[in-house]
């Protein structure tokens, strides 16, 4: 591969050349750094692995642990079997919880089940749980920016039902009602489009100025970071491709990142099968990421696939270096030696 082309965070610099990846004529490939796993996938991947090699088969997983149907079809063969609803658990197994987070009562109903419990959270979802948790404790209305009805945004609006309302886009600003226009304060699921997400907040604030801001950041790094790779590689792309599943949240915003950006066409596939060779109609440039719950193995497939249609120049737009590891879950931490 040729080098690669470093440019900064946040926003990707140009070369003399005007590209941000060098010039090249004829047929090449851009492709988005950092992509794929983040650290909150990562942890929760191998807690089910090292759940199946320290407890063995079967262990249960309460929702796909994360929304990527290659993993989940991996640890299903190596025997996780995965369920919608806790009571689907036969008493007394054990059972993980998935990268996005459960509310309270999951908690309650596993225990009331005598259920062994591994929660892999996220500690970036962790995070956002507890501050609802804490601005409901001081009596705010809180507002929730992310989609109704998505695993996460059920768990964190678990946390406080009372003080959560979800607002799922700009447009859904319309319909929020609070006790208090002064103490309303907002928060937001973890990977949402940053650009989106800030325009239902400029919404918010319009209709009550003096909306608090959450604490920190709630899209998380990694969201971020793909969308800023994203955004920097789309305007030179006839073509993007996304590698990630219709049901990941952070893989479906990258789609929409790189059309807002400028690339002509963007799909979402799951693997390189599901490219349609009538896609490369006319493109030169062709930008590949993939979303934070994906294995680098199913960018490699579609790279190669690339590769037979010609597209076999491979030039990286790297905007962040990310190096952020979490801690596996206490319950199956490796014991200090
Ligand atoms: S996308 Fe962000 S919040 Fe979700 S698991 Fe990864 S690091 Fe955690």
């Amino acid at each position: 591969m040729p080098p690669t082309v470093n440019m900064g965070i946040p926003g990707a610099s140009r070369t003399a050349l005007g590209s941000v990846a060098g010039d090249v004529t004829g047929k090449r490939v851009l492709l988005a750094e950092p992509r794929g796993y983040c650290a909150g996938v990562d942890r929760a991947v191998e807690t089910v692995e090292r759940a199946l090699e320290k407890h063995g088969a079967p262990i249960y997983v309460r929702h796909e642990i994360v929304h990527n149907r290659y993993v989940v079809d991996t640890l299903a063969k190596a025997g996780a079997i995965f369920v919608e609803q806790t009571d689907e658990v036969p008493e007394g197994a054990i059972v993980v919880f998935s990268a996005h987070g459960v509310a309270p009562t999951v908690h309650e109903e596993a225990a009331a089940r005598h259920l062994r419990t591994i929660d892999a959270t996220c500690p970036l979802v962790t995070k956002v749980h507890n501050e609802a948790k804490r601005f409901a404790r001081d009596d705010y209305d809180i507002l929730l920016v992310g989609h109704e009805g998505h695993e996460e945004v059920v768990g964190t609006a678990g946390e406080a039902p009372d003080h959560v309302q979800v607002v799922d886009n700009p447009d859904a600003v319309d319909k929020v009602t609070v006790r208090d226009p002064d103490k309303v304060i907002w928060l937001s699921q973890t990977t949402l489009s940053v650009d989106e997400t800030m325009e239902t907040v400029r919404r918010l604030r319009e209709k009550f100025p003096t909306l608090q801001d959450p604490p920190s950041d709630d899209i998380c790094y990694a969201t971020q970071n793909r969308q800023v790779a994203v955004k920097a590689m789309a305007p030179e792309c006839e073509l993007v491709i996304v590698v990630g599943s219709k049901n990941s949240s952070n893989s479906v915003r990258l789609v929409e990142v790189a059309l807002g950006a400028g690339a002509s066409a963007a799909h979402l596939v799951d693997y390189a099968d599901d490219i349609d060779p009538a896609w490369f109609d006319g493109v030169t440039t062709v930008g590949v990421t993939s979303g934070a719950s994906v294995p680098e193995i199913l960018v490699r497939g579609v790279l190669d696939r690339l590769a037979e249609h010609g597209y076999d120049v491979v030039q990286p737009v790297t905007t962040a270096n990310e190096t952020l590891v979490f801690a596996l879950p206490r319950e199956i931490r490796p014991a200090r030696q």
